[in-house]
């Protein structure tokens, strides 16, 4: 491409970000918003994120996720991925920390990369010395391996609220946050959540549902908080611009 002599060209070579979204879409549209600041302030001047979003409907997905059948979750995903990668995009973020479950079955479909969500939340805590967390997500992401274990593969301590805390956490989820409803006696709940894994001894909160944000940020706490939608957005913005 031509440019005026003086302009920035490193737009030629940005990547397209190829997005499954709408898990929900209260959080794709964060997502949206982060990918497009963080370019700007990367670039300048007009530019913003080259992406695609494939957005698909959440109520189908947690009929899914309430039933266990992770194998046509995994196959709804991928047939996404694919149409992804099919329109151009150059890499996959899966926007959502609990579908990542089956982000090996999507990966084997696809011949791009995907952006693994723990991953990117890992680099980050690993660069600030972080060795012990706490984890709030679903009840998915909360008790099930396929999360946790990616994050102990970083050298991170994980810990999970207890038994009926993770029922506070992921009710709220889903009857609340997913639906849009922000009200402050949920933000207290989890703020006392966070108290307490911080009296078990987390140097840090991961905020691992991509919701989670919406309802509780760092100005409510003292405890360090680590949003996934966040750290996600940014290190895929990184590989957007990298070579
Ligand atoms: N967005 C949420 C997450 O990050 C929960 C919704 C879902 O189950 O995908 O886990």
């Amino acid at each position: 491409m031509n440019l005026p002599s003086g302009t920035y060209d490193k737009e030629a070579d940005m990547k397209t970000i190829g997005i499954i979204g709408g898990m929900s879409w209260e959080s794709t549209a964060t997502y949206y918003r982060l990918l497009n600041q963080r370019v700007r302030q990367q670039l300048g001047g007009h530019h913003s994120a080259k992406l695609l979003i494939s957005s698909v409907d959440f109520a189908e997905v947690e009929v899914l996720q309430r039933a266990g059948d992770w194998d046509n979750a995994a196959a709804m995903l991928a047939d996404e991925a694919l149409k992804l990668q099919n329109a151009g995009a150059d890499f996959i973020v899966i926007a959502t920390n609990t579908m990542h479950k089956v982000a090996p079955e999507i990966q084997a479909t696809i011949s791009i990369p995907l952006l693994h969500i723990a991953d990117a939340t890992a680099e980050r805590l690993k660069r600030d010395g972080i060795h012990h967390v706490g984890l709030l997500g679903t009840r998915f992401t909360m008790s099930q391996p396929f999360y946790k274990e990616r994050l102990e593969s970083h050298g991170i301590r994980v810990t999970v609220p207890e038994d009926w805390h993770q029922d506070i956490v992921h009710e709220i989820i889903y009857q609340e946050l997913v639906q849009g409803e922000i009200n402050s006696h949920s933000r207290k709940q989890y703020l006392s959540v966070i108290d307490s894994l911080k009296h078990q001894g987390v140097d840090a909160i991961i905020l691992g549902c991509t919701e989670i944000g919406l309802l509780v940020q760092q100005h409510h706490t003292p405890v360090p908080l680590y949003d996934t939608t966040d750290l996600h957005a940014e290190s895929a913005v990184n590989m957007a611009l990298s070579d």
